[in-house]
Parts: C-alpha cells; structure tokens; sequence
C-alpha cells in the first residue's frame, strides 16, 4: 500500500470502516511510516478535540433562532448567488451542533462499535483467522498479534462450542475477538484488559443483543442474534469459567 492509499483511507479506518484486511494493511504501513503516522496522529487528536466536553453542553434553547438571524442577515448576498445556500448552510450548522449535542448524551461507550465489528465479521471470509474448537489452538494463536493473551474459555459442554477467533479493530484498537457458536447463531466476543469505566446495561443494537461484562481482570463484549436473556446465559458461562 503507497503512502498516498494510506492516507486516503486513514479518515475511513479511524472510523472503522474499513474490512479488516485494509484494516490490517494500514497497521502494518504505519507500523513503518513515520509520515502516515504523523498524519494519523493529526487525524486522531482532531477528533479528540472534537470530543472535547465543552463542546457537548446542551446547546442554548435560543440558538436554532439565533443562527436564523444570523444568516438571514446573510440573505441579501447569498440569495443573488445561490438561493438554496440559506438553507443548506442552516441545516449544516443545525446537524453539526445537534450531532455534537447528542453524542454527549449516550453513553453507550463501544456499544455502536461492537456491533459494527459483529456484523463486519459476518461478510464472507471475515468471521475467523483461526478455525478451531480448540482453546489451546485459539489462545495461542494470539500470541504475537496482541499485546494481551484473552482468556479463551471451553464452553463446549454447557452448548456454546468455541469455532475460532481473529483480531479485529475496535475502537481503533486491535482487540482479541472470539467466536462461539450456539446452535446456528454465530456470539461474538471481544475481550480488551479491563480500563475501567462503567460498562452500559445489556442492551438491543439494530436487532442484536449487546452485553458488556467483566471477568478475570478483563472487559468482554458479547454480541449475537441470540435472545438477550441467552446471552445473559452466555456471559454468566463465561463469568465461571475465567473467575473474577
Ligand atoms: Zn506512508
């Protein structure tokens, strides 16, 4: 991948949406790059500072008609010009201020990108890097690739059998995500070493079930199609089988 490829996607893979393989391949150029990674430093301390608190104070009730006036004291010069600009340039201001606005009020931490990730790993060929119901298969296979080891517990005999695991970017990060299977529906789980924070309610994302949890000094994210109360089922599993 050339410097100018990168630095086209860099904006894209910040926001993760890229498959993971250019994923991957950006990683591996900015791992070596010392122009690309300036680039995406810049790009990253962008968007912190676009995340900056201030900015997320409820906007004044009395601003959607101060922007009004404002522009309509505009109109005599952009009427003559482009008479829809007025309106354009009032929804952008409105959709940008609203935007910032509402992103201060979720809190649903990396609950959007979990279920991006869920449903990313669905396409072909994206679910696994490693294929296999073996722990001692999966767990090793992150050595190297992360700079944690995840804890890959056996949840065979309780119905979710292990089918394989990946590295995955979450959050812009490289996280270990592996995959149980429960009968024909395909778990998720990411596993991060725990940062602190508190986690969101379990909760549904565009049809899937989204339950953060943590065990063993770690923070996993479940996500699947399955009924939420199984994968409460799934993450009590879990819970046992790495200990707290
Ligand atoms: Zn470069």
């Amino acid at each position: 991948m050339t410097c100018a490829e990168v630095r086209e996607l860099l904006s894209a893979w910040l926001d993760r949406e890229l498959d993971l393989r250019t994923s991957l391949e950006i990683e591996r150029h900015l791992e070596t790059c010392p122009g690309c990674s300036e680039s995406r430093d810049r790009l990253v301390a962008l968007q912190a500072a676009l995340k900056d608190p201030a900015l997320l104070e409820p906007l004044p009730p009395d601003l959607t008609p101060r922007v009004r006036r404002a522009l309509r004291r505009e109109v005599p010069r952009a009427a003559v010009s482009a008479p829809w600009s007025l309106g354009v340039a009032a929804a952008l201001a409105c959709a940008f201020l609203g935007g910032r606005y509402l992103a201060g009020v979720g809190g649903a931490g990396p609950v959007p990108e979990v279920v991006s990730a869920h449903v990313r790993s669905l396409l072909p060929d994206h679910l696994m890097d490693v294929a296999s119901s073996d722990r001692h298969t999966v767990k090793p296979f992150f050595h190297g690739r992360l700079d944690y080891a995840p804890p890959v517990p056996d949840l065979a005999s309780d119905g979710f059998p292990l089918a394989g695991g990946r590295v995955d970017v979450v959050g812009g990060r490289r996280v270990a995500a592996l995959v149980y299977m429960r009968r024909q529906h395909v778990v998720n789980v990411f596993v991060v070493p725990k940062a602190g924070g508190a986690l969101p309610p379990p909760r549904m994302v565009d049809g899937y079930a989204v339950r953060g949890f943590e065990a063993g000094g770690f923070v996993f994210w479940a996500v699947s199609d399955l009924d939420p109360a199984e994968l409460g089922h799934f993450a009590d599993l879990v819970r046992t089988a790495v200990g707290s």
